[in-house]
């Protein structure tokens, strides 16, 4: 994992170095200060010569200038490179999640991905930037005070020694139980931005069930959840540091008190006193430190980690090895033996035997959760067969690469996702780059352009977040506008109409059949009138395909259909 973070150093290398060299000096400088002040109260004082200490001081403020200028070199490009791998990481993130498959995103919550790719990365960054300058430069005073401890005088020094263990040990035992929190900490934020997102998301349905107190109530949880996480983690801290104080003021007292005694028996000189004193702060800088190190490093690692779960989650649909993009399709399909289920359980699918002919219109019909979006959404691979294949033209799918064979697919659902733009962006989104006159003309063809004259503002109407300013006839011909723009030979309609009233669904049906025209159709259709003139009709229940036909034919020897049809026609009697 380490050498996996590492690598993100690669191409920031001079920064990195620029910012490790300014930072190990400026640790030098902090060590030799020590040293200094020991030199300067033997050998200086003693001389009582003014023009050499005013010399001697000159000396200092030019080191301390040098060290405000590391300082300042370090704060800020050492903070360049951190933030330049967080947006690294966050771009590779980003990109991944674009390549998941729907079965990965049936199982996630939108608000935790979200946390993954902001919050998470943030503290990496962090470490990214502290993380080994902060390490090696502890290391370096440490174990450099304590050699020069030894230098100075070699009693007191095993003195302070004994205090090493149980740094070391405070140190891993604190870091352990710290990294284990954070990574809770980032479980739960997650969990409350979920929250968040689906109660705000939501909100026309809570508001709607008056279900704002159970939504509270829901958040309440999470809410003290966080809070009990994060305090746990203040425990643990406060522990650490308090720890940590104790050990240098004892180890201060002891210094004092031996350092005392070597003074008054001529042992130790005035100047070596002092200058242990100091070396005993510059030694337990690093340890103090590690109340710091210890709050950002457990978060790092604990943010790289699910950084690169998600990193590794393979995309379970993507193109073959031997994919090729795919010729213009003609669009005839063919399903052979087609086997497909969502779970461990019985699959919703199972030889589905199913021949399309180029250019003709296909409607499948059948109860409710029978299985004719699955059917569907095999065809632009959203979920991947279990067995047997789909050809078009034949040309097994798996073998086209997904985006030449998404390419020429539309599809209109019965919910429409809008994106918060204006009008001309999202029927732009059908083909990004579209002329002005092809969104327009596209527009017309779906019959939008009544809408967009009567707008102040026309096609740069803000249709608000999901296109909530949109009535549901709107969006849907929003949706069909946009395929009219992509203009792919082979479509897919899975109850365009449904959500809609029987007079704008009649008005949209019409450009949906103008649409359909010259294109292979799948018609996924709730209304059986809509699809009598289908050039054939499949019936599936939750057997699969049980049987295809025309409309006369179905109805002479189809009892389902029989009865569908049946049960509708008293409805609309
Ligand atoms: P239809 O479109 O005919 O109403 P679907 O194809 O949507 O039926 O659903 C077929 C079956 O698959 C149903 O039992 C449904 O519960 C299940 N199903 C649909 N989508 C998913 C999914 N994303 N994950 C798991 N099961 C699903
Ligand atoms: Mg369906």
């Amino acid at each position: 994992m380490l050498r996996r973070f590492f690598a993100y150093y690669r191409p920031h290398r001079r920064l990195f170095l620029l910012d490790f060299s300014c930072a190990v000096l400026s640790g030098v400088l902090e060590l030799a200060f020590p040293i200094a002040v020991k030199a300067f109260v033997d050998v200086l004082l003693p001389r009582q010569d003014w023009p050499l200490i005013l010399l001697a001081a000159l000396g200092l403020l030019v080191v301390y200038l040098m060290n405000t200028g590391l300082m300042a070199v370090v704060t800020y490009w050492g903070h360049a490179l951190g933030i330049n791998i967080e947006t690294e990481m966050r771009r590779k993130a980003f990109d991944h999640l674009q390549r998941l498959s729907f079965q990965f995103y049936d199982n996630q919550k939108t608000g935790h991905l979200v946390a993954r790719v902001t919050k998470d990365l943030e503290e990496v960054g962090e470490v990214a930037h502290h993380g080994p300058e902060d390490l090696f430069i502890a290391v370096m005073t440490f174990l450099g005070a304590f050699a020069l401890m030894f230098t100075v005088n070699v009693p007191l020094a095993l003195m302070t020694a004994v205090i090493v263990p149980l740094i070391a040990w405070a140190s891993t035992h604190y870091g352990a139980r710290m990294t284990v929190t954070w990574r809770n900490l980032f479980g739960r934020v997650g969990a409350f931005n979920a929250r968040i997102e689906e109660a705000v998301g939501g909100i026309r349905v809570v508001q709607a069930f008056g279900n704002e107190d159970h939504e509270r109530t829901l958040f309440a949880r999470d809410n003290a959840r966080y809070r009990s996480t994060k305090l746990e983690a203040y425990r643990i801290m406060a522990a650490s540091m308090s720890l940590n104080y104790l050990g240098m003021r004892l180890t201060q007292m002891v210094v004092m008190l031996a350092g005392s005694w070597f003074v008054l028996n001529g042992q130790l000189t005035n100047g070596e006193f002092v200058g242990f004193l100091l070396l005993v702060g510059v030694f337990f800088r690093p340890v103090e430190k590690i109340s710091a190190v210890i709050e950002t490093y457990p978060k790092g690692i604990a943010g790289f980690r699910r950084y690169t779960e998600l990193l590794d989650t393979r995309p379970d649909i993507a193109d073959a090895l031997d994919a090729r993009p795919a010729p213009a399709l003609r669009g005839e399909i063919r399903y052979e033996q087609v086997r497909f289920g969502y779970g461990t359980g019985r699959p919703v699918l199972d030889g589905v035997e199913l021949r399309i002919a180029a250019g003709h219109t296909v409607a499948f019909v059948g109860p409710s959760g029978a299985g004719k979006t699955t059917l569907c959404s095999l065809l632009p691979r959203f979920y991947e067969v279990q067995g047997g294949r789909i050809t078009i033209d034949g040309i097994d799918i798996r073998q086209m690469t997904l985006a030449s064979l998404r390419a020429q697919i539309g599809i209109v659902q019965q919910d429409v996702f809008l994106f918060a733009g204006t009008l001309r962006e999202n029927i732009a989104y059908g083909r990004l780059g579209a002329s002005e006159a092809e969104i327009l003309e596209a527009a017309r063809r779906a019959r939008l352009d009544q809408l967009i004259e009567q707008l102040p503002e026309g096609l740069d109407t803000l249709i608000g977040e999901r296109g909530v300013k949109l009535s549901g006839g709107q969006k849907q011909r929003l949706a069909i506008a946009r395929i009219f723009l992509k203009n792919p030979p082979i479509l897919i309609l899975d109850e365009a109409t449904s959500a809609l009233d029987t007079e704008t669904e009649r008005a949209i049906q019409q450009s949906l059949t103008e649409l359909a025209e010259g294109r292979t159709t799948l018609v996924i259709a709730h209304r059986l009138a809509t699809v009598r003139n289908a050039d054939r009709i499949v019936v599936v229940d939750r057997s699969g395909i049980s049987a295809q036909g025309t409309h006369a034919e179905l109805m002479q020897r189809n009892a389902l259909y029989q009865r569908l049809n049946g049960a509708q026609a008293e409805l609309l009697a």
